[in-house]
Parts: C-alpha cells; structure tokens; sequence
C-alpha cells in the first residue's frame, strides 16, 4: 500500500519524503485548497523546489486543489491546476466538476484524483469521474464504514484511497456549515475552517477562553491542553452541563485495520495534516511506514507494534484515538 502524507510547507515535504512516504501531497498558498491557513502552503517556486526534492528520491508529489469555485473565482482555481501541471505535479487532487473537466482538457497527462470533498460514494459516482474525466482515484469520504468501504471497493474500477490517521471531521464531507455559520468562511469557500483571524484567544479569571467569530467555543483550565479551536470540537452547555456536544477531540487511527483495507483492495492510505509542523509529519510518518511495512502478505492477521502504537498516540488529539466511522457495531 502507498503511504501518502502531508505537507504544509518544505520543511515538511523533506520530512515526509525523508521519513519514508511513498507520496507527498501540497497546496499553494491561497484558497484554492482546504488547509488555508496564514504561513502555511507552498507558492508555486517553492512546489516546484518540493517537486524536485521528492522527484530525486523517487516520491511523488500530488497538488490539492479541493476546495469549490466560488463564483467569479474561476481564473484563480484555473491558475492551480495550470500551476500544478507546469511544475510537474503527479496528479491533482480535485472537488470541483468543472475544475475536473479543465484538469482533463488541458492536462491530460497529469493524472487526476478525486477529493475526499467530492463526496463519492457509490461505485456509479466512481464510474462516472472515471468514464467521464479519466479520473484513476478517489479518496473516500471518512463517513464510510468498513463494511462500506470493502462493498465499494469491490466494485470500484479505479484507484482507492482512504484516511488512515489524524484528525476527524465530522462533516458529511464537503457539507459543514458550522465554521460558516461563526465565520462565513468554510473549508469548501476559502480552504479554512476556523480562519485564524475569527480565533480569538483571552486569559480570563475562569480560565484560558478561545472564541471563533466571537462565540465563546471553549474554556481550558490552566494547564489543560488545547488544540486549534474548531465549533465541532468545542466544549457547550447542554442541559446543564458542559460537554463535547457535537465531537470529543480525538485522532482517527486505524493502524488494526490495514490488513483488511490491503485485502479490500485498497491501493493507499492517507495522513491527514497539511497544517502539522515539520516534527509531526516526520515523526507520523516514520512510525506509519513501519505500520505498512509490517503488513503480512496474503490473510495472515497482523497485530501491529504497541511501541508504535504509543508513540502514534503521542500525537493524537486529546492522546485519544478512535476508528471512527469505519467501526459501526450496529453495522
Ligand atoms: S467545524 Fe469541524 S466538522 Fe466543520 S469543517 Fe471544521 S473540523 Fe470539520
């Protein structure tokens, strides 16, 4: 199975590409992508330098343009993908219909994947990108069980790749409107949920507060850890108390599960992280390539190092980490 692994900046992509990932992948520094975030990102001389470093060393780099044409943006998507395929991209990873169709017009030798924010979910929709635009992969959507991801998998006719690690969101994908409702900025519009400039951090009297478009979303006690603040992560009052109501801060892991993904057939398995510092992506990495290296070939079960496994839990949120979707015991 390929290791994919993220990227915000080439720092990042070295330690990715240094650490063992098969493939890096990157966005460039504008809202064309769904990890815009100040700092963060590469400009298309800097791509082009990361390209070249992975290229020499035999890693592939795929450029994320996710995110949806707002209208009378199209000129600045445009100028992605052609960014993409001027400094040699591998593929282009893409949401948009329309963006697809130019990728395939205008780059066909530039290979194209489906977003994890096109939402496919049925072997027809696969079909469809595949026929259609040539598109050889998709990244699933993380709401998919196991059980939904081997049905998938067994009829798909393309390549298929699924989050292995990081953090959850709990969207439907593509459909949050949480960060919009605080904000008016998304992942989809603008590449940011929870846009720095609408976090807003205080040191009160009852505690350290964190507000995101002026919403209190959370108060941390003095030595707790904190996370980057999203609504979906927040701590409300329900009925009395207060809790996580919408989502508890916790990694998707799912290094037990890739015996059965490999056997499923899927061909790669992502970490999610563009906005992780060069430290974690490298530390991740390192610890996810040995995962797959230890894969047994054929049925044979696989119990995976609890040495990696606690030092993967290291970087979890909340140093918790769950299967998320992809274990429903009703299912
Ligand atoms: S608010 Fe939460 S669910 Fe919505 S996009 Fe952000 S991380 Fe995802």
């Amino acid at each position: 199975m390929e290791l994919l692994c993220p990227a915000g900046n080439l720092t990042a992509l070295r330690a990715a590409v240094d650490n063992g990932a098969d493939t890096v992948y990157i966005g460039f520094r504008d809202v064309t992508n769904a990890r815009q975030f100040p700092g963060l990102n590469f400009t298309p001389a800097q791509a082009a330098r990361g390209v070249e470093y992975a290229h020499q060393r035999g890693v592939r780099v795929l450029v994320t343009v996710n995110s949806f044409v707002q209208a009378g943006g199209w000129p600045q998507w445009q100028a992605a993908v052609d960014e993409a395929g001027r400094i040699g991209a591998d593929a282009v990873i893409l949401a948009d219909l329309g963006l697809i169709a130019y990728a395939a017009e205008q780059w066909p030798a530039m290979a194209r994947h489906l977003s994890v924010q096109a939402s496919a979910t049925t072997p027809e929709a696969l079909a469809f990108y595949k026929r259609r635009y040539g598109v050889s992969r998709a990244v699933l959507p993380r709401v998919l069980s196991m059980q939904q991801v081997e049905a998938l998998a067994a009829e798909a006719d393309l390549e298929l790749e699924v989050f292995g690690f990081g953090s959850l969101c709990v969207m439907a994908e593509g459909r949050c409107l949480l960060s919009s409702y605080a904000t008016g900025e998304s992942p989809n519009t603008v590449g940011a949920c929870s846009p720095a400039w609408a976090v807003d951090w205080q040191e009160t009297e009852r505690g350290r507060e964190v507000r995101l478009g002026g919403l209190l979303i959370d108060r941390f006690a003095p030595e707790e850890p904190a996370g980057y603040p999203t609504i979906c992560k927040g701590r409300y009052e329900v009925e009395g108390s207060v809790e996580h109501a919408f989502e508890s801060p916790t990694s998707l892991e799912t290094a037990e599960l890739l015996p059965r993904l490999k056997r499923a057939g899927i061909n790669a398995v992502k970490i999610e992280g563009r906005q992780r510092s060069p430290a974690y992506v490298g530390k991740v990495t390192r610890i996810w390539r040995g995962l797959i290296d230890q894969i047994p070939d054929g049925d044979a079960d696989f119990t995976p190092d609890p040495e990696q496994i606690a030092a993967l839990r290291e970087f979890c949120e909340g140093t918790t980490t769950t299967l998320g979707p992809y274990e429903r015991k009703w299912q």
